[in-house]
């Protein structure tokens, strides 16, 4: 399970609802209507709204926070490497994470 962050609020634009973390924590879609849902990331510069997502789901182009509180990167590649995935990232080089864990990807901004 991930340690949640201290911002963190949960909700679904689909169902434009705010949702409880103990309805979303295990796959952090919807259990309404199985979108991914948005999680509010606050850092020093940005409020973000961000999904988590498996790595392998992860796309060339995709912003994705490195640690936590504020670095973020663009990834350049995605090399599947069997129960890891390498993400390259700008800026920053490589990045290897185990299949089940999940990465924030950054949507936009929190307007919710
Ligand atoms: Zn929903």
């Amino acid at each position: 399970m991930e340690t949640p962050h201290i911002t963190e609020e949960y909700f679904c634009v689909n169902c434009d609802k705010f949702l409880r973390r103990e309805d979303v924590y295990k796959t952090w879609d919807c259990p309404i209507c199985k979108y991914l849902i948005h999680i509010r990331i606050l850092t020093d510069e940005k409020d973000n709204a961000c999904y988590r997502v498996l790595p392998q789901n992860l796309e060339v182009g995709d912003i994705v926070f490195t640690h936590r509180e504020s670095d973020y990167h663009a990834i350049l590649r995605v090399i599947d490497q069997e129960n890891l995935i390498q993400l390259n990232l700008k800026n920053y080089g490589s990045l290897k994470v185990a299949k089940n864990r999940y990465v924030l990807k950054i949507d936009g901004g929190w307007y919710h």
